[in-house]
């Protein structure tokens, strides 16, 4: 039994960083002002707005007026999907949209719905095994009313990396936007936008040891985008609403602190991630990893087991000291197998028995080799118990 509990789900959430909340503390009280606002206040406040601005503009490499603030990865996504269908639409009568099967429900969800209530015609590209988009399907299945492509960059809940640069050059060689959700890529991976090539982006505080509720969409200049919350004319018209001061400003400095402190953080991720995968798939029998074995985020490992219950095993760790997932927290408590785990051709009884271990800055040798003592002899427990249900 652990004596110390143990937090190894950083793709669901990240703590707060120390600096990162000393940063917004004078904004929710003493700079209290509306960045709309005139006066001193709103001048003050409006700064503030502006150089965090600046920093997220600076770290992806855009201009900071294709920066559009919002609340949450969610949202960016939402506002991505639904604001360039719908103005492509308008524009060039395009109705065809491209997304893939394994993408975060913030996404899959939005494009379905656009598909029901709005008419726009949903195809989902092919992914291999690893659930990655291979650029030929992409290639291929571009149409000249072709609205939207939208591909993860990281996946939440397998960790494989997309070619996003690759996907992006044949989307540009056919002047079809692309959106990326880089919510869990964040906080490891390359973000320049130029490099990258794409024309939206999205990022959530959250998963990048920033606050929960803010996010941010990356557009690129002269990319057909609508509204999808009209008021005020904030984020030059594209999403109204008074503008979250203290957690804008602590956004921009936990992705400044994440991207200087990338090369470090991302050789100890790595390091305690390949731990975790060579033991577990030497000492647990019938365990695979799922994503790919190389090309995944540097902080993430990914299993199924055949014959336990997911649910099950994340109770019986967390009761031994240890919180982890079975994939989206989203998806939390319904019995069904995830749907990424289904889309890569993994069978019921094994995706029914998932586990997600995401480590993070503050995660030690010690706290991996008391996970690693801790897991081969649950998984086997759980298989006994659940022989005796049955
Ligand atoms: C967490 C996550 C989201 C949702 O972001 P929120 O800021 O929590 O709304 C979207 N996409 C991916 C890939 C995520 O990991």
């Amino acid at each position: 039994m652990a004596s110390k509990k143990v937090y190894l789900d950083h793709a669901a959430t990240t703590p707060l960083d120390e600096r990162v909340l000393e940063s917004m503390l004078p904004y929710f009280h003493r700079e209290f002002g509306n960045p709309s606002s005139i006066h001193s206040w709103g001048q003050n406040a409006e700064a503030a707005v502006e150089r965090a601005r600046a920093t997220l503009a600076e770290v992806l490499g855009a201009a900071p007026d294709e920066i559009v603030l919002t609340s949450c990865g969610t949202e960016s996504d939402n506002l991505a999907l639904r604001g360039v269908a719908r103005a492509e639409r308008q524009r060039r009568g395009a109705q065809h949209l491209l997304t893939t099967p394994v993408e975060h429900p913030a996404v899959l969800r939005t494009a379905q719905q656009l598909a029901e209530l709005e008419g726009f015609e949903l195809e989902l590209l092919p992914v291999d095994e690893y659930g990655r988009v291979d650029p030929e399907a992409l290639e291929q299945r571009l149409r000249p009313n072709t609205a939207l492509v939208s591909a993860i960059y990281a996946n939440n809940e397998i960790g494989s990396i997309n070619a996003i640069a690759d996907l992006a050059r044949i989307c540009r060689s056919r002047g079809v936007p692309l959106h990326t959700d880089a919510v869990q890529a964040a906080s490891q991976l390359e973000m320049r936008v130029a490099d990258l090539g794409v024309d939206l982006l999205s990022i959530g505080a959250h998963k990048f040891y920033g606050p929960k509720g803010i996010g941010a969409l990356y557009v690129r200049q002269g990319t057909p985008i609508a509204p999808i919350q009209t008021g005020g004319g904030q984020e030059n018209g594209l999403r109204a609403g008074t503008l979250n001061v203290p957690l804008i400003v602590g956004m921009a400095e936990a992705l400044r602190q994440t991207a200087e402190r990338r090369p470090e953080t991302n050789a100890h991720f790595e390091r305690l991630r390949d731990r975790i995968i060579e033991t577990v798939l030497r000492h647990v029998p019938e365990a695979r990893l799922t994503g790919h074995p190389t090309l995944r985020l540097p902080n993430h490992a990914s299993f199924v087991f055949r014959s336990v219950d997911g649910n099950a095993l994340l109770a019986a760790l967390d009761q031994a000291g240890f919180a982890c997932s079975s994939g989206s927290a989203c998806k939390a408590g319904h019995p069904e197998p995830s749907e990424v785990l289904t889309a890569l051709g993994i069978p019921p009884s094994w995706a029914l028995g998932s586990l997600r271990v995401t480590v993070g800055r503050s995660t030690t040798d010690e706290d991996i080799d008391a996970f690693l003592e801790a897991l081969p002899a649950i998984v086997p427990r759980l298989r006994e118990a659940g022989r005796h249900a049955a």
